[in-house]
């Protein structure tokens, strides 16, 4: 075997570079990472972890309200940006200084440098005047935000990353576009008092997910103050004194302090050389991989978003320690993309696994729709009107459960619990042959009999 300097050498200190590179160390290996960055990648610095917790202190507004209907006094409690902002930078340091520390306690190397790729085995650390050598090369790099280049005045608009520093809370903003990160900022902004405008191109909000969810979810967002625009998009921005007109093809023209684009992400692959090495991308423009993340060169690996299988911080994770095993454990591992549970931190938030009722509808025969929408007790106590949807689909044939859906409190903490049963392969008479949990949302969920008239689909 040829001599390298590294057994593995990893691109991207992220979610999946730092799980490979510390297991695959751990088992032994002579392991390096590069990173030119943060360390912790998108998820910790400018990802999930900020973001819930700009969730969380959004959500105080909502739960001051609710206090008073249940006696507490109304209190003038003042949201401070600056205070909230310093505590989470501090917060996103400590991580970001646990995920180093834990990559060097495993005995891996930590460049900070951005790496590129000279051919299969050789590695450039540009700025560093260094190449070096390993045997086998992991590339997780990650996505980028995306945004429109032909757009009149696209270089006022902010993304997801310029949202987690902006120096003052504006008083108004628009966020553009209807994925999960989109509908995410806009009940944060509209949580933490900000006049917010959602706007997407397409009909309805969360393309992809179950059309209950989605109309439910959208209907509960304008209740609680985030006012939708659907079926529009920009024609031009324009800067003024004091802010930005979006100019809309629908002839409205929105007057906002800022202007946020969400529109997509996609594989970060620019700069990496990978046509030096010979490394192929798939027509979605991600790196091309096979089910144990291996490229067409037989070397090199690819690991999390810069592969654009599901872009999921856990799934990144279990590719990356499915690759380890595979490589440096000795036993072919591939990770199963099949009911991977997930959640958007919406105001109300979503948790769903699973197929969409239209997705069962077109790969399976039948299908058993089982449908609640109520209002909780925590609700209905001080006259709040926000109703929970929860939903599962069945199939007919098996009984098995094959989705569930839900929006409503702690969404994202009860879909986790049902991704077990369900990814075991649970019927509906065992679900159900659960006994319920008294006085939750969540015992809904085992006592839904009646089943649901079926959905009218609609385009997308
Ligand atoms: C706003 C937002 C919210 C999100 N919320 C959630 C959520 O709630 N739950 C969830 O599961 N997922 C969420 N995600 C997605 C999640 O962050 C990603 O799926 C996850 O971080 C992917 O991990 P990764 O290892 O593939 O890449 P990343 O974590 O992006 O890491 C890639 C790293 O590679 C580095 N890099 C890139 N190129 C080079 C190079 N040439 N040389 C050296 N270093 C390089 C980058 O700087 C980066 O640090 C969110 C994403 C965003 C943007």
């Amino acid at each position: 075997m040829a001599d390298y300097d590294y057994d593995l050498f990893v691109i991207g200190a992220g979610s999946g570079g730092v799980r490979a590179a510390r297991l695959a160390a751990l088992s032994g290996a002579k392991v390096a990472v590069a990173e030119e960055d943060r360390v912790g990648g998108t998820c910790v610095v400018r990802g999930c972890i900020p973001k819930k917790l700009m969730v969380y202190a959004s959500e105080f507004s909502g739960m001051f309200k609710e206090a008073q209907g249940y006696g507490w006094s109304a209190s003038d409690s003042v949201f401070d940006w600056p205070t909230f902002l310093t505590a989470k930078d501090i917060e996103i340091g400590r991580l970001s200084g646990l995920y180093a520390a834990n990559l060097m306690n495993a005995g891996a190397d930590l460049v900070h440098a951005k790496a590129r790729l000279l051919d299969a085995h050789t590695i450039e650390l540009v700025g560093k005047d260094k190449t070096v050598t390993a045997d086998k090369i992991l590339i997780a790099t990650g996505g980028r935000v995306s945004t429109p280049t032909d757009l009149e005045g696209i270089e006022h608009v902010i993304t997801s990353n310029e949202a987690f520093h902006l120096e003052k809370l504006p008083k108004s903003i628009l966020v553009v576009g209807g994925g999960y990160i989109a509908v995410e900022f806009a009940g944060i902004f509209n949580g933490l008092g900000v006049d917010t405008t959602l706007v997407y191109r397409g009909p309805n909000i969360l393309r992809g997910f179950d059309e209950d969810v989605r109309a439910h979810l959208s209907a509960a967002i304008e209740q609680r103050g985030v006012r939708l625009m659907v079926g529009a998009q920009h024609q031009r921005i324009e800067k003024t004194d004091d802010g930005f007109i979006s100019h809309m093809d629908n002839g409205v023209k929105c007057h906002t302090d800022v202007v946020m684009f969400a529109t997509g992400r996609v594989p970060y692959v620019e700069g990496l050389g990978l046509e030096k090495a010979g490394v192929l991308l798939n027509d979605k423009g991600a790196i091309a991989v096979d089910e144990f993340s291996r490229t067409n060169i037989e070397n090199i690996y690819a690991v999390g978003d810069v592969t654009d299988r599901i872009n999921l911080t856990p799934v990144a994770i279990r590719e990356a320690a499915a690759f380890v095993q595979t490589v440096f454990g000795g036993q072919p591992t591939s990770f199963d993309h099949d009911m991977v549970a997930t959640a958007v931190f919406s105001q109300p938030p979503v948790g769903c696994v699973g197929m969409s009722e239209a997705q069962a509808r077109r790969a399976l025969h039948k299908v058993d729709i089982y449908m609640t929408k109520f209002r909780p007790m925590k609700e209905t106590f001080y006259g709040g009107q926000e109703r929970v949807l929860m939903k599962l689909v069945v199939d007919q044939g098996t009984q098995k459960i094959v989705g569930c859906h839900i929006v409503g409190p702690e969404a994202a903490e009860i879909i986790q619990m049902a991704a077990v049963a369900i990814k075991m392969g649970v019927t509906k008479a065992q679900w159900d042959s659960t006994c319920a949990l008294h006085p939750t949302m969540a015992e809904e969920l085992v006592t839904i009999r009646e089943k649901h008239a079926p959905m009218e689909t609609s385009a997308a």
